[in-house]
Formats: C-alpha cells, structure tokens, sequence
C-alpha cells in the first residue's frame, strides 16, 4: 500500500485520539439517527479496523436496524452496565440531539469524528475535518496515518467504500477530492464486490418509485430557481412508506434544469415538517441553523413547525439565491 494520508494538519488531533483508542478496553460506537451509508459505514467500519488490529478489545456499534441498510451492517445489543467503563466514539453526528441511542450519556469519556461544519461541541477529543467527502474517508484517512498499526479487513473496506460512495453520490458532489478518489481506489483493492454494493445502494423499493414518479410531477420551481415539494403524511400512508424512504428523492429533484436551491419537506406525526435542503451553490446551512437544523453549506437539514415556517424557509432561500447572484 503506497497511499499516504493527505491531512497532515490534523496528525496531532489523529495522535492524540488513536493513542486515546489504543488505551480502552470497552469501544462503543454511535452514530447520528436515521442513519446514511456514511454514518453506518464510519461506525461500523472503525468497529471492524479496531477490532482487527486489537483482537482482545470489545468492540460494539450501536443505535436503530435499519432495514433498507441491512446489507451493510448489524448494530450490537448490549446492556447498559457495558457503558461504566467504555469509552464511546460518535461518528458522523454534528449535534448531540442526533446522536442515535442515548445511553452514550453513561460513558465518562466520548470521542467525536465528523466531517460536519462544528455544532455542538461534544467530547474528549474532537476530530473535524469539514474537507473529508464523508466520515468513512476520515477513518479510512486514519488508517492511512497508521498503516503498520491499523489493520484494513476486506469487510471495512466495504463499509468505508459504501459510505464515501454514498456521501458523495457517487462522487457526484464538490466535496469529491482527489484524495477521495485515491482512497475509494485503496479501498477497492479488497476483494469485495464494489459492483454488488453499487448495486444494493442502487435499489429502490417499487413505492418509493411510485414517490419518486409523485415528487417529479408535483415538484414547483420558481422563476429564481428555487424548488420544492411537501411530501404529506397522507402520501407517504398511502404507498406505505415512512420518512426514512424518503431521501432518494432528494438527489433526483436537483436533477431538473435551472433548479438552483431546493427543499423537500416530508410531514412527521406530530403535524411539523422535516426539512431536506439543497444547493448548487448558494450557502443554504444558515438557514437550517435558523431554524433549529444545520448541515453542510450545500446540504442541510432542519424543521419547519408549520406551513407558515415552510413559506419563511423558502422566501429565505429565495434571498440567498438573489444574494448569490448579485
Ligand atoms: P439529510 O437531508 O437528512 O440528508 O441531511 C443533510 C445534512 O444536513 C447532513 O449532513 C445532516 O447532518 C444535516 N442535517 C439534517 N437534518 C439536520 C438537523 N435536524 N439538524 C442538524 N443537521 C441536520
């Protein structure tokens, strides 16, 4: 393996946390909730590495099954006593509220490892790196610093690929570096099938097409290019899908020519709005912070409480396009 981390600026943060790592017995490792195949990459994958290089430790991933990632992983089950003497990594969860499975609480020490802009500051040690395409580029950029002392596995490699291929749509999105390409072509040296896991991220269920069909003939764009859709509750019973099914919609609307900025908004139980937003180059983060969310400059998420909120967010998006423009 000839391939070098590139981020050299942050081989103080990566010492002090895989030296941090090296001392603990018991790792549990979260990740946010409605988890991607980033989030379930990076947690699972960094389970497999450590467990590869350090066979003795007790390694957990933890958090909701999700049924349509299935074929990435499986989350551990264990009690809550494990947790009085672990030490608990959180991946890809730029804020505390998203961290799936809330006994992380319990553990005296945590770790963050994000490539999310910084939201709340959480954790022993913090490692940041708003450049890295994905978390699973992070950890698979950790292993790369440590190559004698980290052990890649051929499961790993699948897992680290599946979530930068699903972080960067296929190496669709700016954040697409040179590196990350280097990397995704590291890992692919393992001998698992990257076309079989193409494949099974590729799938859709026939409803969520059905959605996909509804989305792309409802879907209003104004003049600005400002694009959204209202996915309601009653949509989504009707083709017997939940919110989480709702996000391959997302990449596709972005799709249709002069759409700049876009939401999609999907109606939860409670009568409020999850909120997905998007753009092609106006900074959309701000306004999913100012409304209690936050993400990426050109990929966020936030809640609206109600339609009148849905309205504010679109005329606020409208702005940043026109500011864009200027
Ligand atoms: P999503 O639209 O769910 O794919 O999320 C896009 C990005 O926005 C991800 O990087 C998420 O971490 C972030 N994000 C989504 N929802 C929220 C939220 N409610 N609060 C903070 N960040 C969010």
């Amino acid at each position: 393996m000839g391939l070098k981390t590139n981020n050299p600026e942050d081989n103080q943060i990566k010492k002090k946390l895989w030296d941090f790592i090296k001392k603990w017995d018991t790792i549990i490792i979260h990740r946010h909730v409605r988890p991607d195949p980033d989030a379930i990459g990076s947690q699972c994958g960094l389970k497999e590495i450590i467990k590869a290089s350090f066979p003795e430790k007790h390694v957990y991933a933890v958090g909701a099954e999700v049924e349509d990632l299935a074929y990435l992983g499986s989350m551990d089950t264990i009690p809550e006593d494990v947790y009085d003497e672990a030490l608990v990594i959180v991946t890809d969860t730029a804020n505390i509220k998203r961290i799936d499975d809330d006994r992380f609480r319990l553990a005296k020490e945590w770790i963050k490892i994000d490539h999310h802009p910084l939201d709340d500051s959480y954790g022993e040690i913090e490692w940041i790196n708003t450049k890295a395409s994905s978390c699973c580029e992070m950890i698979t950029d950790l292993w790369l610093t440590y190559p004698e002392e980290i052990t890649m596995t051929t499961e790993a490699a699948r897992l680290l690929y599946g979530g930068i291929v699903g972080d960067t749509n296929r190496f669709l999105y700016d954040s697409t570096s040179t590196y990350t390409m280097q990397i995704a072509a590291e890992l692919m040296k393992y001998p698992f099938s990257h076309t079989e896991l193409n494949n099974q991220m590729n799938v859709i269920k026939p409803d969520t097409g059905k959605m996909m069909g509804y989305a792309l003939e409802h879907f209003e764009v104004s003049d600005l290019g400002v694009g959204h859709i209202v996915l309601t509750q009653e949509l989504l019973k009707s083709l017997g899908l939940d919110d989480n099914e709702t996000h391959s919609i997302v990449p596709l609307l972005g799709k249709i020519e002069n759409v700049r900025v876009w939401a999609v908004f999907v109606e939860q139980s409670d009568g409020g709005y999850r909120c997905r937003l998007r753009s092609k180059g106006p900074v959309i983060n701000d306004i999913a912070q100012l409304h209690g969310g936050g993400g990426h400059p050109l990929a966020s998420g936030t809640h609206a409480k109600t339609e009148d909120e849905i309205q504010e967010i679109l005329s606020e998006l409208k702005q940043a396009v026109i500011e864009y423009s200027k």
